[in-house]
C-alpha cells in the first residue's frame, strides 16, 4: 500500500470535485505571494504522507497576517520540507470517500464530517458507479441529512455534493488501484463547495 501525501491526493481528486485554490509553498516568500492573491486567512499544512492526522501532529495553522504566515510557516518547515497554503473555505463539513470492500469492490460513502464524523459515525454507503438519483438517496440516509436544507436560514448549495458523490464513484473505473480515498473535509456553504483535505491509499501496482 502507498499513502499519498495531501498535495498527491488533492490531485487524484482534481477533476472530480471542485479543490479549494491551494500552492506547495518550499519557501515563505512563495507562500506570501500566494496569499496575498487568495486573501487571507489561509490555511498552512505541512505535506507529508508520514502525517495521518495533521491537525494532532500541529500541522495545520490557520494564519490571519503576514507575520502570522512568516512565524508559522518556519514551524511546518520543521515537520516536512514542503508547505501547502489554501484558501480558507466558509461552510459545512462534509465527508466523501471510497472504500475498496472485498465483497462488493469499490464503495462510494458520504457523511457529516468534521468533528462529528467520529462522534456520530453517521455515514451511508453505495456500490459504484451511483447515479445522481442514488447519490440523492444516499445523503437521505443520513440522520445529518436536515443540515443539507438549511443552516441559519441559508440552504447549502447541495447539488455540489451530488456532483462530487456521482464522479467520485465513477473513479475507481479508471483508477482501480485505489484502495482508500477520504475527502475531509467537502465543505459547502450556499455557493460553494470545496474539496480542502484528501487522503489517498492506492495498492501497489506494477506501474
Ligand atoms: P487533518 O484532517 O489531517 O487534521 P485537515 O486539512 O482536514 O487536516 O484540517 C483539519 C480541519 O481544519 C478541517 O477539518 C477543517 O475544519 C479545517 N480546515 C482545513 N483546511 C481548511 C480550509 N482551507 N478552509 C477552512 N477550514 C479548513
Ligand atoms: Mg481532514
Amino acid at each position: 500500500m502507498r499513502v499519498l501525501d495531501v498535495a498527491e491526493s488533492l490531485n487524484v481528486v482534481r477533476g472530480v470535485a471542485p479543490l479549494a485554490r491551494h500552492f506547495v509553498a518550499r519557501k515563505v516568500d512563495e507562500a506570501r505571494v500566494f496569499a496575498k492573491k487568495a486573501g487571507f486567512p489561509v490555511v498552512l499544512k505541512a505535506v507529508s504522507s508520514g502525517i495521518v492526522h495533521k491537525t494532532e501532529a500541529g500541522a495545520v495553522r490557520i494564519v490571519h497576517s503576514e507575520p502570522d504566515l512568516a512565524r508559522q510557516f518556519v514551524l511546518l518547515k520543521r515537520l516536512a520540507p514542503k508547505v501547502l497554503v489554501q484558501e480558507f473555505v466558509r461552510g459545512v463539513e462534509f465527508i466523501v470517500g471510497l472504500k475498496k470492500d472485498p465483497v462488493f469492490g469499490h464503495v462510494v460513502l458520504a457523511g457529516v464530517g468534521g468533528v462529528y464524523v467520529e462522534v456520530y459515525k453517521d455515514v451511508s454507503f453505495r456500490v459504484c458507479p451511483v447515479d445522481e438519483a442514488e447519490a440523492w438517496r444516499l445523503l437521505d440516509d443520513l440522520q445529518g441529512s436536515a443540515v443539507l436544507s438549511g443552516v441559519r436560514g441559508k440552504k447549502l448549495k447541495s447539488e455540489l455534493l451530488v456532483d462530487a458523490i456521482v464522479k467520485l464513484s465513477e473513479l475507481p473505473k479508471k483508477q482501480p488501484r485505489i484502495a482508500e480515498l477520504d475527502i475531509n473535509p467537502f465543505i459547502l456553504n450556499d455557493r460553494e463547495g470545496k474539496v480542502v483535505d484528501a487522503r489517498v491509499v492506492l495498492e501497489q501496482g506494477l506501474c
